[in-house]
């Protein structure tokens, strides 16, 4: 009976953007349910590991890749896109110029990274700090998902835990289709 054994999946998630737009913040309030207002400057590739019990047959162990101060440098290293199958683009919603980054990062990403049989892989695009502005929403956002295929966006919260786990879960959840 197979049901005993549970499968467990290894997905790896990737959320980049410019500095200071609260990567670090999101990914810890979603793997440690915290949030603090200090920088934490490191250097080099970090992640952290949540495991979903997906379902009854599934365990998913999700990795969530943290671009740790590479922002600053322009473009990543293509290992840090390695085997990814989900990407989160995070700009600040009090920072416009940030938005204007998103393109820089999605082309990026597209020329580092497809799934293995050369389809994109799953984008969303996150509007973060959502709890001190929302009237800054840009206006092409729409559009611009629309001609980019960018799954969704949203307007998130590192601070008050504004759509973090659906923003996971969405992620996962076309990681999965894609498995
Ligand atoms: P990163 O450089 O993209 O990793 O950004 P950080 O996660 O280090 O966040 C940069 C600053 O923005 C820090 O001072 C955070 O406390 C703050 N920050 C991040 N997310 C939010 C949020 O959702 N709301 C508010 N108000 N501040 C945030
Ligand atoms: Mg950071």
């Amino acid at each position: 009976n197979n049901k005993l054994y549970k499968q467990e999946l290894n997905f790896k998630i990737i959320v980049i953007g410019d500095y200071g737009v609260g990567k670090t913040s999101i990914i810890r309030r979603y793997t440690e349910g915290e949030f603090s207002t200090d920088y934490r400057i490191t250097i080099g590739a970090d992640f952290a590991i949540k495991t979903i019990e997906w379902d009854e047959g599934t365990r998913i162990n999700l990795h969530v890749w943290d671009i740790a101060g590479h922002e600053r440098f322009g473009s990543l290293l293509s290992v840090f896109f390695r085997h990814a199958v989900a990407a989160a683009i995070v700009f600040d919603l009090t920072r416009p110029d940030t938005f204007k980054s998103v393109d820089k990062w999605l082309i990026d990403l597209r020329r580092k990274i497809q799934a293995p049989d050369g389809q994109a892989i799953p984008v969303v695009i996150l509007a973060n700090k959502g709890d001190i502005i929302v009237k800054t929403v840009p206006q092409e956002i729409d559009e611009y998902c629309k001609l980019n295929n960018i799954l969704a966006w949203y307007i998130t919260s590192a601070k008050n835990n504004m759509n973090i786990d659906e923003v996971m879960i969405r992620l996962t959840n076309a990681a999965v289709k894609n498995h």
